[in-house]
């Protein structure tokens, strides 16, 4: 059984009280989804804390939006993995558009933000997503494919095994259009078989894969029920607790 997932990508959103506010919202609200891992990604600074708001609720986990491709050093404002780890985050997202975009971020850095987050017992979700001319022009499965060869296909199977993906078109991330429910099964099938051709079918069937593009608490049910998709990774929605929880009661 894949686990089932939904993640909250905060982004560079809220402040400490703010933040504080809305974990403990979604935590009073949540009911009946212990089966169901859900992440925090708020900025780093706030994961301390999260950490121990979250303690009683094994379900709940907090994670970190990106990691240093370094292992230590004379980086100023970086942050390594080992920094993350050491105040109790599990998870680390690695390769998400934004950094791709912004900050220029390149496959060997990702790569080696992956194997630096799983020495460090962090798991990484790493994301993956075609930008608008490639879907535009039929080119979203070689692109995806591609973003997979660069980076995460380069590890050993018994790393590889231990990542979660994302799949995130680039044209759906904040724009409010999200993939259709066929859009997204197609791709997350996709995925799903170009892991089993690089690894094996165990490998490809125990991965969990979410979506992230404009999910909110209207869709994420439809998007739910596809066979491969298992679960979102939500920015926007997951500012509201409301939504959040309604996303998670959504599978
Ligand atoms: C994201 O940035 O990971 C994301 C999915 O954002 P949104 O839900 O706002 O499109």
């Amino acid at each position: 059984m894949r686990k089932k997932i939904v993640a909250a990508n905060w982004k560079m959103n809220k402040t400490l009280q703010e933040g504080e506010a809305l974990v403990k919202s979604i935590l009073s609200g949540s009911t009946n989804s212990e089966d169901i891992t859900k992440i925090i990604f708020p900025p780093s600074l706030f994961i301390p804390d999260f950490v121990s708001l979250v303690k009683e609720n094994a379900s709940f986990s907090v994670g970190a939006q990106n990691c240093y491709h370094t292992e230590v050093g004379a980086f100023t404002g970086e942050i390594s993995a080992s920094a993350i780890a050491s105040c109790g985050a599990k998870y680390v997202i690695i390769g998400h558009s934004e950094r791709r975009e912004y900050f220029k971020e390149t496959p060997q850095q990702l790569l080696t933000k992956i194997q630096l987050a799983l020495i460090h017992g962090l798991t990484p979700v790493f994301c993956v997503g075609e930008k608008l001319p490639d879907r535009k022009s039929n080119h979203y499965f070689s692109a995806v494919k591609q973003q997979l060869s660069d980076v995460v296909f380069l590890l050993p199977e018994e790393m590889f095994s231990k990542l979660i993906l994302a799949y995130e078109p680039v044209w759906a991330i904040g724009t409010g259009e999200t993939a259709t429910p066929e859009q997204a099964q197609e791709m997350h099938a996709f995925i799903r078989f170009a892991i089993e051709e690089k690894y094996n079918k165990d490998v490809a069937k125990q991965i969990s894969v979410l979506y992230g593009g404009s999910c909110n608490a209207k869709n994420a049910k439809e998007l739910f029920a596809c066979a491969d998709v298992d679960g979102g990774l939500i920015g926007g929605a997951s500012l509201v607790a409301e939504d959040f929880l309604q996303i998670v009661n959504s599978f």
